[in-house]
């Protein structure tokens, strides 16, 4: 988990997720208050993390359909949230 430039008290999962769906906002470091923003190649690699297996599941995939869409989803969908903070790099703003 991302740790704060400043301080090095680390960031929560539920801080860097909420950064996630407000559009990669800025987080505030909990403890010294230093704003820190996504660095772009993270901004990329989480992109391709939710398109990515996605695209693979249904365009490669031998059973395309309606299902297989939904199906893949709800199953990489979850995964990737989950991951996702662990693997957000920030720097200060
Ligand atoms: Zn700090």
């Amino acid at each position: 988990m991302q740790r704060c430039v400043n301080c090095r008290t680390s960031f929560t999962w539920k801080q860097i997720n909420k950064s996630l769906w407000l559009a990669y906002k800025p987080v505030a470091c909990l403890n010294c208050g230093m704003l820190h923003k996504v660095q772009f190649l993270s901004r990329i690699l989480a992109s391709m993390m939710m398109v990515g297996p996605l695209f693979i599941l249904n365009f490669l995939s031998p059973f395309a359909g309606a299902w297989n869409f939904i199906i893949s989803v709800l199953l990489v969908m979850p995964t990737v949230i989950l991951l996702l903070p662990y693997i957000m790099r920030y720097r200060l703003a």
